[in-house]
């Protein structure tokens, strides 16, 4: 028989991945408070996402099940809480909250209370904001101390202390030194989770490797993920996601160019983030990606201007018997060929270059 889904799933956090695939699925109670549920082609479920405009009277809640769970890109939890902003239980919320609820402050306060049904808005502030008030300096203290780590593992705080280490080593010494294994105590990990609970899919006394074949194909049975990480506690979550970006070699933390965010890129050289919060909102990959079009249309331009230049003056020499226009045409080259290289070293502007080039 096939195991029977037993991991509890309302109030609690379940937490996999698959680095094949670099996605990462979790399970939590969430309130529908300014939340929306978004459906990306390139997933199978959906994930989360904050939305001001909706407007809450009554506030209801929702859990994920292990059969539909949330997806996101892989590493997403430790990018989100690197970049939560826990100024204010507003911004804690929008950044952070909405997306995982607040079980999983359980290990800085006794009594969360369990997700309910709330009629006001106020009703459902008034129930979290003093347990976020309280946890507050404990959730900054934590959030410093994996910043520092991964800041640490992948040169981001501008010092190039041990530099010639993999991240890997870092995260190893920075672990032992500061005891992060104290983060490690309350995980239970359930194995072959996905489809060895599945009765509904799966039947014992049917299958066939016909069968198996099919699953595989489909991705009821998927072998690329692991197992599942059953715990309460946020700073068991934060190792749990540490270590699993720590010991994959194919992965890179970096800052993002445009928003300063931390964030996990799909190649080596990509310099944008591609974080949302909200419905539409645009990500700084497109942003960069715009002004990075710009740029290079703007170049066109003045290469446009200066070929055009050319070709006339060539035009001019092969006309003329005069042997000066000759001599000045050459001379107009050389000097083209320095205003470039004095534009290309930021030494003059665009304007300044292309006046240069149509002034007679
Ligand atoms: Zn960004």
């Amino acid at each position: 028989m096939l195991r029977k889904d037993n991991i509890p799933v309302k109030d609690w956090f379940n937490i996999w991945f698959n680095r094949e695939k670099r996605k990462e699925f979790y399970t939590t109670s969430i309130s529908l408070y300014k939340t929306t549920f978004n459906h990306d082609k390139n997933n199978t479920f959906s994930n989360i996402l904050f939305n001001d405009s909706k407007n809450d009277k009554e506030i209801y809640f929702s859990s994920a099940t292990l059969l539909e769970p949330f997806e996101e890109s892989y590493g997403t939890f430790l990018i989100k809480f690197l970049n939560a902003n826990f100024a204010s239980f507003e911004t804690s919320y929008r950044t952070f909250f909405c997306f995982y609820g607040f079980s999983i402050l359980s290990e800085f306060y006794a009594s969360i209370p369990s997700l309910k049904f709330f009629k006001t808005e106020d009703e459902f502030i008034e129930t979290y904001q003093p347990i976020f008030n309280k946890v507050k300096p404990k959730l900054k203290k934590l959030q410093y101390l994996i910043k520092q780590c991964v800041d640490y593992m992948y040169n981001l705080n501008n010092d190039s202390i041990d530099k010639n280490y993999t991240p890997l080593e870092k995260y190893l010494s920075y672990s032992i030194f500061n005891n992060l294994f104290k983060y490690s105590t309350n995980i239970e990990v359930y194995y072959y989770q996905q489809f060895a609970h599945d009765i509904y899919h799966i039947s014992s006394q049917s299958i066939t490797p016909k069968i198996v074949r099919e699953h595989l194909k489909n991705g009821i049975i998927t072998l690329g993920d692991s197992p599942v990480f059953h715990t309460l506690y946020l700073s068991n979550i934060l190792y749990i996601s540490l270590f699993e970006i720590a010991t994959n070699k194919n992965i890179k933390i970096k800052i993002c160019k445009n928003c300063g965010k931390y964030f996990i890129p799909l190649k080596n050289n990509e310099k944008y983030c591609d974080i949302v919060y909200c419905k539409d909102e645009v990500t700084c990959k497109k942003i960069g990606a715009n002004n990075s079009y710009s740029k290079k249309r703007n170049t066109i331009e003045w290469i446009r201007i200066y070929r055009n230049n050319y070709q006339r003056r060539l035009m001019q020499v092969k006309r003329s018997n005069n042997e000066q226009v000759k001599i000045d045409f050459e001379n107009w080259k050389k000097l083209a060929k320095e205003k470039i290289k004095e534009f290309n070293n930021k030494l003059i502007s665009e304007e300044k270059l292309i006046e240069w080039i149509e002034k007679k």
